[in-house]
């Protein structure tokens, strides 16, 4: 029986322009595609759901065409709100250009998820049976990061808590992370971010002193290692290095987030942490065949990918 996903991290809307090259200072291109999607944290939302886990949104939408935007692809992923729309501003949005030689930038504002207070959290209950998922981009913003951390805390002690300070970790003040990591129970990132946190180092090392010096009370650490698959260390002293799949890889991105939702997701279900990871690199092995950041796998996908 799997669980809900209480999603209290980011939302926003992409706006991705492909683009033959990227335009100097000063002069303007025509674009070869546009399009507008779901972004932040919405991938690792529909991972989780598309493997079969209930999920509700618990972070903050905005009042406009951006906001509006966002509800409606929740909807199509079977996605709840739980928060009504933010009376301050809009959602946030990215603007991305990425040129035919793969060159990104991205410029974003985060919208109504940067102003978000306890009060519009009222709404957002946790319950026996729910995940906490939190991630790196409502922690960096001045006028969210206290009302979340403080939230965070206050949860009952037994609400697993998911960590992935993706990918702003260094616009997250020091104190706020340490108090996010100490609440912790279960924390995924990828291998720069683990160094960021825990200092450099072979994974092993460096998951180990995450375990130690961080997470004093989780369960374990999975650090995301690309086309190598994951490391995972759990609390009881076990490490295991889960091998990646050999597939062709066509676009990267999304692929952390595809990996963290069906870890939870399987993690949920009760597979153990070793084989829930084994899971996540089949899931996140498969999006990045895919284009586009919500190319998350659904269970099925998965099943039939990992059975030959
Ligand atoms: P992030 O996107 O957060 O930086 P990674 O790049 O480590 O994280 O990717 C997350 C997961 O996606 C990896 O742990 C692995 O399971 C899978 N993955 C990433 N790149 C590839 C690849 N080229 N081939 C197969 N699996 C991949």
């Amino acid at each position: 029986m799997s669980g809900r996903l209480v999603h209290v991290g980011s939302a926003v809307v992409d706006y991705v322009y492909r683009i033959d090259a990227l335009p100097a200072s000063g002069t303007e291109k025509t674009a070869t595609s546009y399009a507008r999607v779901a972004g932040g944290g919405f991938n690792m939302m529909v991972a989780a759901s598309r493997t079969g886990m209930k999920v509700a949104f618990g972070g903050q939408l905005g009042t406009g065409a951006d906001g509006d935007f966002l509800r409606d692809a929740f909807e199509a992923e079977g996605i709840e709100t739980l928060t009504p729309p933010s009376p301050l501003m809009d959602s946030g949005n990215c603007v991305a250009m990425i040129s035919g030689d793969a060159e990104r930038t991205f410029v974003s504002w985060p919208g109504a998820e940067s102003v978000l207070t306890l009060d519009m959290m009222a709404p957002v209950q946790v319950v026996p049976g729910d995940w906490v998922f939190s991630s790196g981009y409502t922690l960096s913003y001045p006028g969210s990061r206290d009302a979340l951390t403080d939230w965070i805390e206050a949860l009952p002690a037994d609400a697993p808590v998911v960590f992935d300070p993706t990918p702003v970790i260094a616009d997250i003040p020091r104190t706020i992370l340490g108090r996010v990591l100490a609440r912790t129970t279960w924390l995924s990132c990828n291998t720069n971010e683990a160094a960021e946190i825990a200092g450099a180092g072979d994974a092993q090392t460096v998951a180990i002193r995450l375990l130690a010096e961080h997470c004093p009370k989780a369960k374990g650490v999975v650090i995301r290692a690309g086309a190598h698959g994951c490391l995972v260390r759990l609390a009881d002293g076990g490490t295991r290095a889960i091998p990646g799949f050999e597939v062709s890889a066509v676009d990267t991105n999304g692929a952390g987030d595809a990996h963290i939702g069906a870890f939870v997701s399987a993690l949920s279900r009760g597979l153990s942490p070793c084989e829930a990871a084994r899971y996540a690199n089949a899931a996140a092995a498969l999006s990045v065949t895919r284009h586009g950041g919500s190319s998350a796998p659904t269970d099925t996908d998965i099943q039939e990918f990992l059975s030959h």
